[in-house]
C-alpha cells in the first residue's frame, strides 16, 4: 500500500470517528425541558389553609346564618366561635351581631345545593347601589314591604358593608328553597334563582372577583339544576320586565364565554 492510499484510508477513518463522535454526542444533547405552567390555585374552595392564610377577623352576621355556617364559611370549628364569642346559646345568632374570628381562613362560600325540580332559570341582578350586602338589602326589602326580607337567593357583595369584594352570601330563601321577590315578569319568583351583584352597572364595571365568583356560582348552580345557558337571563331580559338591570356595563359576552 502506498503513502498515498494510507493517508486516503486515515482520513476516511477520521470522517468516520468524526460523524459517530458527532451523532452520539447529538443523542446525548439534553432535552430542553419546558417550564411547567404554574398550578391553577382553586380560588373559591381550597381544601387546606395553612396558618399563614389565617387572620383574626370580625364578621357580622348575615340574615339566615347559623354558627355552623359561620364556621364553614372560615374553617373554624362552632366550639372555637362559641367560646369566642362567650355565645350562650349558639342557635341564637341576630342579623347584623358582630362575631371575633381568630384564625379565620380566607371566607369561602358555603352554597348548599337541594334536590329539587323548581328552579329552570336564573336571573342576574344589579343592586343599582354602590354599597350594600345581604343585610342592608334585607333591611331595605323588608322596608319596602317584602315581609320575608331580602328577596334574592345570592347576594355578590363588592367590598362594601363589612363584606369582601367577590363574597358570596347565601339568602335565608335560597336555605329555605321558598320563592323569590326579584322578578314578577314571566313568573320568575317561583322559578329563577336570583342573584344580586352589588353595585350599579349603568354606570361602572363589575369587579373582575365578582365576576369570577358569580362564574362559580351560576357554574354549580346550572348543572345541578340542568339549566341550560339560554335560560341565564339578566333582569331586563325577561320577556314583560322593563328594566335595564344588571345594567349597560354588565359583562355579558365575557361571562358566557365561561359557562
Ligand atoms: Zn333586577
Amino acid at each position: 500500500m502506498d503513502i498515498l492510499t494510507q493517508t486516503k484510508k486515515l482520513k476516511c477513518i477520521c470522517l468516520i470517528i468524526f460523524l459517530v463522535l458527532s451523532l452520539s454526542s447529538c443523542s446525548r444533547a439534553p432535552v430542553r425541558k419546558t417550564m411547567p405552567l404554574p398550578p391553577i390555585q382553586p380560588r373559591i374552595t381550597p381544601e387546606i389553609f395553612p396558618p399563614g392564610m389565617r387572620s383574626n377577623i370580625v364578621h357580622v352576621v348575615a340574615p339566615g346564618e347559623t354558627v355552623w355556617r359561620i364556621g364553614k364559611m372560615y374553617d373554624v370549628s362552632i366550639e372555637h366561635i362559641v367560646r369566642e364569642n362567650k355565645l350562650k346559646n349558639s342557635s341564637m345568632l341576630e342579623k347584623g351581631q358582630r362575631l371575633n374570628i381568630s384564625q379565620a381562613a380566607p371566607v369561602r362560600p358555603v352554597v348548599t345545593l337541594y334536590p329539587s325540580k323548581k328552579w329552570k332559570y336564573i336571573i342576574i341582578h344589579h343592586s343599582a347601589t354602590d354599597s350594600g350586602s345581604a343585610l342592608g338589602f334585607d333591611k331595605s326589602h323588608q322596608a319596602r314591604g317584602f315581609n320575608r326580607g331580602l328577596g334574592y337567593d345570592f347576594v355578590i357583595a363588592n367590598g362594601t358593608a363589612d363584606k369582601l369584594d367577590g363574597q358570596i352570601e347565601v339568602s335565608p330563601r335560597w336555605i329555605k328553597q321558598e320563592d323569590g321577590a326579584h322578578c314578577k315578569a314571566g313568573n320568575m319568583n317561583c322559578r329563577a334563582i336570583g342573584i344580586c351583584l352589588v353595585g350599579n352597572f349603568s354606570q361602572e364595571r363589575v369587579s373582575l372577583k365578582q365576576i369570577d365568583s358569580l362564574i362559580y356560582l351560576v357554574n354549580r348552580l346550572r348543572k345541578y339544576y340542568k339549566i341550560p345557558k339560554k335560560n341565564i337571563l339578566g333582569h331586563g331580559q325577561v320577556k314583560g320586565a322593563n328594566t335595564e338591570c344588571p345594567g349597560s356595563k354588565f359583562p355579558w359576552a365575557d361571562f358566557k364565554s365561561k359557562l
